[in-house]
């Protein structure tokens, strides 16, 4: 368990970005803004888990 990648998968990605077939899409869990709002503290939010802060996934690109 050592492989290395260029860029590193987060949790909502379908596929490392560049991979045929994929493309970039909206997180649904932040809604593209990479980061998580707690509604119990209104301090800030969080880095989203599902996209690792970017506010993109990438998903497969349905071939029709
Ligand atoms: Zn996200």
């Amino acid at each position: 368990m050592n492989t290395t990648h260029d860029a590193p998968l987060n949790p909502g990605d379908d596929a490392p970005a560049g991979t045929p077939g994929t493309g970039e899409d909206v997180c649904p869990v932040c809604h593209g803004t990479g980061t998580l709002m707690d509604e119990d503290d209104d301090g800030g939010g969080q880095p989203c888990p599902n996209c690792g802060g970017t506010g993109v996934v990438i998903e497969g690109v349905g071939g029709g």
